[in-house]
């Protein structure tokens, strides 16, 4: 198994209220492997992908990422392991509008200890792979919602991560770019990437090859696509 969950739970604590975002979640995913999270507002979907991607600490429960536990981990490990194995890609993109798009990809690199020729070669590859390398130069604010969702895909997937969390990556885009998405995310994941999505859409939740419906903090279904 890639990453295995047992008996997750996350609670909210205030002063007069607690509240349970997710209650003792069992969750496994193979590597290669693609999976769609559905559910309503507030069921606690961005509590479960800010817990995948180690942004958020389960109150209780065990996290398994390849074999080792990481809720034992302290914030700079936990740093280190999320540069080394996951990618992110955001709804509103969250490029950074005064670098160009070879430069934000370039930031996902940082702190990693890869020579210079080989950075290139490696931004150089995830430009090509979205079909953004003719506005390698430009700024966020040139390109299209389509074009800065595929340069934030870019982003994600230059360090080669092992598991790419994307939090409705279609939620922001028409209908024909979000298709543009959903194939680029697909064939990413027919050439091996493990790929965890939140999506509000049935139609591109039917592409991954597992879907996970999410009600009141508990997995209420989890059904694989047929062959
Ligand atoms: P979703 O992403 O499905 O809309 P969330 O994970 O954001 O759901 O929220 C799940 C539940 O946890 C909701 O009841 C929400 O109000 C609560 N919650 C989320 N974040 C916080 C927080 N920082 N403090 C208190 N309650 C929170």
């Amino acid at each position: 198994m890639l990453i295995e969950l047992s008996h997750i739970q996350r609670l909210y604590r205030s002063e007069e209220v607690e509240t349970s975002a997710l209650h003792d979640i069992d969750f496994s995913v193979k590597t290669s492997e693609f999976v769609a999270i559905m559910g309503p507002s507030g069921c606690g979907k961005s509590t479960f992908l800010n817990i995948l991607g180690t942004i958020d600490r389960p109150t209780s429960g065990s996290y398994r990422f390849e074999e080792k536990e990481l809720t034992t981990l302290n914030e700079a490990t936990l740093a280190a392991f999320r540069r080394e194995n996951l990618g992110y890609i955001f709804q509103n993109f969250n490029l950074i509008d005064d670098l160009t798009i070879e430069r934000n990809i370039e930031l996902a690199l940082t702190y990693r200890n890869i020579p210079k020729s080989q950075r290139r070669e490696r931004i150089a590859w995830a430009m090509d792979h979205v079909g953004i390398a003719h506005r390698a130069k430009h700024y966020p604010s040139q390109l299209s919602g389509g074009q800065q969702q595929r340069a934030a895909i870019a982003r994600a997937i230059v360090g080669k991560p092992k598991l790419i969390l994307a939090d409705e990556p279609t939620g922001n885009l028409d209908t024909e770019n979000g298709s543009q998405v959903m194939d680029i995310l697909q064939r990413l994941n027919d050439e091996g990437a493990t790929i965890i999505m939140v999506t509000h859409s049935p139609g591109h939740a039917d592409l991954a090859g597992r879907r996970v419906d999410i009600l009141d903090g508990r997995i209420v279904l989890s059904v694989s696509a047929a062959l």
